[in-house]
């Protein structure tokens, strides 16, 4: 696990709140998703195995009471973190982990003197094929932390969702079951959300299907389950639009490897595109972004793309 102060809020910032968030990097992901802003943390370690949270020597480091004393010491001294992330690699990735994520949260409204935002980013994976664990309803006693578990759904369709995070399409519907098994759980000081896990960014990186080459995301093409999912969050949230994190142009790597999917499309001046091929060279098809207007149009007003990954119509 690494704790630090995410500056530009460009990685790890609780965009959708506008806040700096101290960001808990958990280690291993069971997604490989090829836009992951985290793939240094996400990548690594066996998905709920050992290796799983370990401290800056490896140790596995799983005690939540010096789990909970290292945040609040690491917010003490880091005033500027206006919350703590929890987020991937994945920090509910089984039973045991998410236990012991609860007792961290539990453990931090004990230690803490005034009130702390915890949000827990997950893919929701786990917690939709498994429900939610029973200690779970011990959030309910919450006393001085905020909490808000925030999943950011990969994708609209079983097929985004296959090539976007990299595992089986079947497990499409799990990130969806997660947000409604989660529910139940929310009130008092326990909230639930659902964010998008990644659309196309301001510099012009648009994604597409490799195939059919046309724009991923159009609302003619969501999944019932999805559907459902975005408009009880945009309904309770009170937001007309759903958050969501987009690819980032800045960040060659990522674009590099949805363009070896072939999921990205656009201009050639684009900027993220241009980016990743000084870094690593090659061709890549790409399309006029011209073509892709209206489905830029229509997914700007569908979801509330971050402050730096804005699109520009
Ligand atoms: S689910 Fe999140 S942490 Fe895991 S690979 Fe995808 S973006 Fe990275």
């Amino acid at each position: 696990m690494e704790i630090y102060v995410d500056e530009k809020g460009e990685v790890a910032g609780v965009r959708w709140l506008g806040l700096r968030a101290g960001a808990v990097r958990f280690y291993g992901c069971n997604y490989r998703c090829p836009f992951c802003p985290a793939q240094r943390w996400s990548y690594s370690g066996s998905f709920g195995g050992v290796e799983f949270c370990m401290d800056e020597e490896g140790r596995v480091e799983v005690e939540s009471t010096a789990l909970a004393e290292r945040m609040l010491a690491f917010l003490r001294e880091h005033p500027e973190a206006e919350c703590l992330l929890l987020t991937g690699g994945e920090p509910l990735p089984d039973r045991q982990r998410s236990e012991e994520v609860v007792d961290t949260i539990l453990e931090l409204d004990r230690l803490a003197e005034d009130e702390v935002l915890v949000v827990c980013r997950t893919n929701g994976h786990y917690l939709g094929r498994k429900g939610v664990p029973e200690c779970f309803s011990r959030l309910r006693e919450l006393e001085k932390l905020r909490v808000v578990f925030e999943i950011p759904v990969v994708g609209t369709t079983e097929e985004e969702f296959a090539l976007l995070s990299g595992i089986e399409s079947k497990y499409f519907n799990c990130q969806l079951a997660s947000y409604w098994q989660l529910s139940p759980v929310a009130g008092g000081r326990v909230e639930v959300m659902a964010s998008f896990g990644t659309g196309h960014s301001s510099g012009g990186v648009h994604l597409v299907h490799p195939e059919t080459r046309e724009s991923m995301f159009r609302r003619e093409h969501w999944s019932r389950d999805f559907e459902d999912v975005y408009h009880d969050t945009c309904t309770k949230l009170g937001l007309p639009r759903m958050p969501a994190y987009c690819l980032s142009d800045k960040d060659p790597d990522a674009v590099y490897r949805c363009m070896a999917l072939g999921c990205v499309g656009c201009r050639q001046e684009c900027e993220g595109v241009r980016r990743a091929l000084e870094k690593y060279g090659g061709e890549m098809r790409v399309e006029s972004r011209d073509e892709y207007l209206e489905d830029y149009r229509e997914f700007s007003e569908l979801f509330e793309p971050a402050e730096s990954c804005r699109v520009e119509i």
